[in-house]
């Protein structure tokens, strides 16, 4: 059965999208394969839909413009102005704060996730296995097995942080990251 509302909160995800993919439009991944940025968040959308069983319209907007106050000029007062304080809370849950050096970001990452909301820590799951994926089959150019193994690790701390509010999620980041492994291993030179 559908919803009454389900026009309008399609009309609400539709309208993230769009918004996203403007604010990263000249973007792109860094892996080799340089696919545009806004395939990552779609991709983090899509995992929360099909393998989460997510419906929640907020929670999917949040997701599609997770990136977009962390990697592109967008602010937060924009994101209230078009999307609502609940949507641009989110979006600011799962965002580091950028005036931080980058390893004070990520050991605060892994520090603040049991305090974050659990729609946050879904969001932070599904954008830790879609890059914990890419790291795997199409890392960035730059970066030598070490970092690759290292960025394992972390996600792995930061999924612990976040746990216990998907299970699927969080099955298929520990199927996710066990075949990474696997995999890194083999690629390791010896
Ligand atoms: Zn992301």
């Amino acid at each position: 059965m559908r919803s009454p509302d389900s026009g309008s909160e399609m009309e609400e995800i539709f309208s993230a999208l769009r918004f996203a993919a403007d604010k990263h439009r000249s973007q792109f991944r860094k892996g080799e394969e340089v696919s545009p940025y806004i395939n990552h968040p779609i991709e983090v959308a899509e995992l929360l839909v099909r393998v989460g069983g997510v419906t929640d319209a907020s929670l999917l907007q949040a997701a599609i413009l997770h990136d977009t106050l962390e990697d592109t000029e967008t602010t937060a007062h924009e994101l209230d102005a078009a999307f609502g304080p609940a949507v641009r809370r989110l979006v600011e849950e799962v965002s580091d704060d950028k005036s931080l050096p980058k390893a004070e970001r990520k050991r605060l990452q892994i520090e603040h996730s049991p305090g974050l909301s659990t729609a946050a820590r879904q969001i932070k799951i599904a954008d830790k296995i879609c890059n914990v994926r890419d790291v795997t089959s199409k890392p960035p150019r730059d970066w030598p097995m070490t970092r690759r193994v290292e960025y394992l690790a972390w996600a792995e701390r930061v999924v612990a942080a976040c746990r216990g509010v998907n299970p699927k999620l969080e099955e298929e980041f520990d199927e996710v990251l066990a075949e990474a492994q696997v995999r890194l291993a083999t690629e390791r030179p010896v």
